[in-house]
Order: structure tokens, then C-alpha cells, then sequence
């Protein structure tokens, strides 16, 4: 599953780390490969990332298998990170002149998964379009869209769906926006229900039942090195995630036979 938004500040990296911990704290095998340079998600995973630590770079640059440089986080058992450094800033521009550049990733994938079990792999993308976030699109099935509860929230939805629309003719016609979370929404303000409303009409069989509350535990968690489901299981923050990951397990295991 790929998380992505161009937007930046949506609540990718949260969904991402938040999601995969509850999908795996549930018993599944999970793997997050964290796409952004800035490395958020191996933060929040208490996963090492400083410069030179081995992770997506090598495997998209120098076709590393990604078992290689895969970190086990102590977030949940079966939850494994592929961290990424600030090194991969760079890569968006090394990408260009190389072959094959946008199916790097889901090559690496596939022969993960000839070898290991991995019920999700989650991929955390930047704030862009570009080869990195390409990548994640080309190697995943399924996207989900995270909107935050705030003005303009469908702002760059379109241009997204077009990426989509040109990813799925091309190169991976599997992939399939199957979800929209809506995060960060404050019960308090009638914009956070407007826009609710206005989203469920646009993406009315795919936005969750579940929307993730605007909570100061959900921001707290990263700077402990955790998850909130981790940081403070009982918050509203955590249950919300844990709701969301239901919602997506169970919808995976009706189109499983
Ligand atoms: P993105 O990856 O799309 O840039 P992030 O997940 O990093 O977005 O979220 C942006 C900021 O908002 C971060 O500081 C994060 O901690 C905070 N944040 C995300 N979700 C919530 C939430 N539900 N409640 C409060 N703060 C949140
Ligand atoms: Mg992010």
C-alpha cells in the first residue's frame, strides 16, 4: 500500500507508522519502506536513519535486495523498516539517467516477496510527484490518500488522480485508490465536518467509516521514537489508527479467498 499526497503536512508519515504498527501489532507481517528523504517514518519507528545507514538509496540505486538492509522496530512484533537517510534527497536527480528508473522499487519488492511472507508492505512518500513517489506508485496496489480536515483539502487531488490515471496505463495497472482516511479532524470546528461531508461525497465507497481526531498525542509520539499506539495505547489518537487498520485488514481479507 502506498500513502500518498503531494500535499506535504497531511498526515502521511503519521498514517503510515501508525497503520503499519497496528496491522502488525494484529498479528500481520509488515514492512514500511520509507520513501521521503526526510525520514520520518524511521524516526518514528526508532529506526536509525542518519546518513550512510544502509536503506531505500542503495536499493534503488545499487539494486541492493531490500532484505538486506531491512531494521527490525521494536514498535510491534513482525514490523520491519527500510530506513531512509537524507541521502536519498539526491536520488530524485541520480534517477534520472538510470535504467528502468521508475520500476526499481517494485522489482526489489517482487523478490522480497519470493522470499519472505509480508502480508502489507507501506510505502511513506514525499511531498511530490517525482521518481521517488513514482516508484512507490509503480510498486504498490493499492494507494491510500490521506486528507486532512482543513481548507482546500481537496486541493491537488485531481493532479494526483491524473498521476494515477497515467501510472495505471502505463506501468502497473493494478494499482487502485481503495482509501481515503480522513486525519486530523476537530470535533470542536464545523469546518472539520464540511469537509468530511464534501470528501465522502467525492470518494463515497472509499473514504473509512474511521476519521483520525486532530490529538496532541498522535503529534508527541515521533520525538519519543514511537507510534501513538505504542506512546499511549489508550488515547483516542491510538484507537482511531487501530479502528482504520481493522477497517483495511478486513476489507483485505474479503478479497482474499
Ligand atoms: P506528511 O507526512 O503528510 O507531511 P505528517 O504525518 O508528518 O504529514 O504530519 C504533519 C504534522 O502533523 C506532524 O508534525 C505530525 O506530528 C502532525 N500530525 C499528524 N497527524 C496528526 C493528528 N491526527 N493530530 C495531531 N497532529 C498530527
Ligand atoms: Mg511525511
Amino acid at each position: 500500500m502506498v500513502v500518498a499526497n503531494q500535499k506535504g503536512g497531511v498526515g502521511k508519515t503519521t498514517t503510515t507508522v501508525n497503520l503499519a504498527t497496528a496491522l502488525a501489532a494484529g498479528g500481520l507481517r509488515v514492512l514500511v519502506i520509507d520513501v521521503d528523504p526526510q525520514g520520518n517514518a524511521s524516526t518514528a519507528l526508532g529506526v536509525d536513519h542518519e546518513p550512510g545507514t544502509p536503506g531505500t538509496y542503495e536499493v534503488l540505486l545499487e539494486e541492493a535486495p531490500i532484505a538486506k538492509h531491512v531494521v527490525k522496530s521494536d514498535e510491534a512484533p513482525n514490523l520491519w523498516v527500510l530506513p531512509a537517510t537524507i541521502d536519498l534527497a539526491g536520488s530524485e536527480i541520480q534517477l534520472v539517467s538510470v535504467v528502468s528508473r521508475e520500476t526499481r522499487l517494485r522489482r526489489a519488492v517482487e523478490e522480497l516477496q519470493q522470499q519472505y511472507d509480508v502480508d502489507y508492505v507501506l510505502f511513506d512518500c514525499p511531498p511530490s510527484l517525482g521518481l521517488l513517489t513514482l516508484n512507490a506508485l509503480v510498486a504498490a496496489k493499492e494507494l491510500i490518500l490521506p486528507i486532512q480536515c482543513e481548507y482546500y483539502a481537496l486541493e491537488g487531488v485531481t493532479q494526483l488522480m491524473n498521476t494515477i490515471r497515467m501510472v495505471v496505463s502505463e506501468v502497473n495497472n493494478e494499482l487502485e485508490l481503495t482509501t481515503v482516511l480522513m486525519t486530523m479532524f476537530d470535533r470542536r470546528t464545523n469546518l472539520s465536518q464540511e469537509v468530511v461531508e464534501e470528501v465522502r461525497k467525492h470518494f463515497p465507497d472509499i473514504t473509512l467509516s474511521t476519521v483520525i481526531p486532530r490529538s496532541v498525542r498522535i503529534a508527541e509520539a515521533p520525538s519519543y521514537n514511537q507510534s501513538v499506539i505504542t506512546y499511549d495505547p489508550r488515547s483516542a489518537g491510538s484507537r482511531a489508527y487501530i479502528e482504520a487498520a481493522k477497517e483495511i485488514a478486513q476489507r483485505g481479507a474479503k478479497e482474499t479467498p
